[in-house]
């Protein structure tokens, strides 16, 4: 029998690996799609985010952005900026290639699998169906992204709101040259990014209501009204879980991280530090459970009372600058508000910090 089971391995579920696997547990990764492949995501790691990875992720990272250029919905551009990082630059991809490349050094299992059929917990173990086989694991972490199968079927009131988000890839002369922008024109509760990589600009919508539903030619619009091309490669979109404020683990063995739980933040969208956290959590959530005897999905409540804190303050900061752009967006002008803003983003602070100077 396996120790622990991991339903996708994105960066909630390699993270959950990785500590397993340094604790000396069993892990068996289990993904609906053979890696290197393409994942909806813009690729932009946070510096509180980087600080989280076991590993050192430089290779893979292609810029470092210390300054943001944000589009109000009117007025006139200004620069969020700090002598540090913050934001670094990947191609989601390779960070995920290289992430599950980390954890099959520690020994840790991968397969791919067409299908999860069912999961039904036994007295002291679970046991999962796939499509072509049974697995049986003392624990398991659902880390299978926003339409988490694992969610539904096995934490059937858990609610989780999808955002949808919208990305593709545009070829410019010398990218070095853009800045990473967030332009909040965008008619309805969203806004647009440019985030510079190495050799091209990757574009993208995000949205908070996701109604009506991000159409392609929006995205092809913006990139011919900016860039002045409409020759977007790679248009992907995908839905970010967010709303994991609420969620309560269960009392049995099967726990959600990242996406799958909502742990995806309502403001911007960033989930990739959540991801990893929450990952993170779980796995020690484990840990403990098996040192203690308590039931992990205490442990784990406990492990991400922080991480619930915080996606509530974002969810708040996403009522205001959403609901009232215009009065957000001029007190966000002010270097008094931005300064502490891309100070506390630069030193890795979560939102927590930031507002309450901890
Ligand atoms: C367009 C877009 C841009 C984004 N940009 C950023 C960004 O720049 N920075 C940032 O921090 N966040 C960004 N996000 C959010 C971020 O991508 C997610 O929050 C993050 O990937 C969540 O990580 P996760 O490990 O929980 O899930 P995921 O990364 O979604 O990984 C889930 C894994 O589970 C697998 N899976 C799914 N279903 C099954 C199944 N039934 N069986 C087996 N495996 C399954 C998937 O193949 C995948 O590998 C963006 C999201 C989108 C859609």
């Amino acid at each position: 029998m396996i120790d622990v089971v991991i339903i996708g391995a994105g960066p909630a579920g390699t993270a959950a690996a990785f500590d397993l696997l340094s604790q000396g547990f069993s892990v068996l990764l289990l993904d609906k799609y053979g890696f290197p492949r393409k994942k909806a995501c813009a690729g932009g790691i946070t510096p509180k985010a980087r600080a989280l990875f076991k590993y050192d992720i430089s290779s893979i990272i292609q810029r470092e952005c210390s300054s943001i250029k944000i589009w109000p919905n009117l007025g006139r551009a200004f620069l969020i900026q700090d002598e540090k990082p913050l934001c670094y630059m990947t191609q989601r991809w390779e960070l995920d290639l290289f992430s599950l490349e980390m954890v099959q050094k520690k020994a840790g299992q991968f397969q791919v699998v067409k299908k999860i059929v069912s999961i039904e917990e036994k007295k002291n173990h679970l046991e999962i169906r796939t499509s072509d086989q049974l697995i049986k694991s003392r624990y398991l972490i659902g880390a299978d992204g926003a339409n988490s199968v694992v969610r539904r079927l096995t934490h059937p009131v858990c609610r989780v709101r999808r955002y949808p988000a919208l990305e593709a890839d545009i070829r410019v002369d010398c990218p070095e040259l853009f800045p990473m922008e967030f332009d909040f024109s965008m008619p309805g509760k969203g806004y647009y990014w440019v985030f510079p990589k190495k050799n091209h600009l990757n574009i993208g919508i995000y949205s908070t209501t996701g109604q009506p539903a991000l159409k392609q030619g929006q995205l092809v619009e913006y990139a011919q009204k900016r860039f002045g091309t409409d020759r977007l490669q790679a248009i992907k979109g995908y839905s970010i879980g967010v709303g994991g404020y609420s969620y309560c683990p269960g009392q049995g063995r099967v726990l959600l991280s990242g996406d799958a739980a909502g742990f995806g933040e309502s403001l911007l969208g960033e989930g990739i530090y959540f991801a990893l956290k929450s990952g993170q959590a779980a796995a020690q959530a484990i840990i403990s459970s098996c040192d203690t005897g308590i039931f992990p999905g205490i442990a784990y409540a406990k492990e991400i009372k922080k991480i619930r804190t915080d996606l509530w303050l974002y969810h708040f900061s996403a009522k205001c600058l959403y609901s009232f752009p215009r009065v957000s967006l001029k007190l966000l002008s002010h270097p008094f508000f931005h300064g502490r803003f891309a100070k506390g983003y630069a030193d890795g602070k979560t939102m927590a910090q930031i507002l309450f100077c901890r």
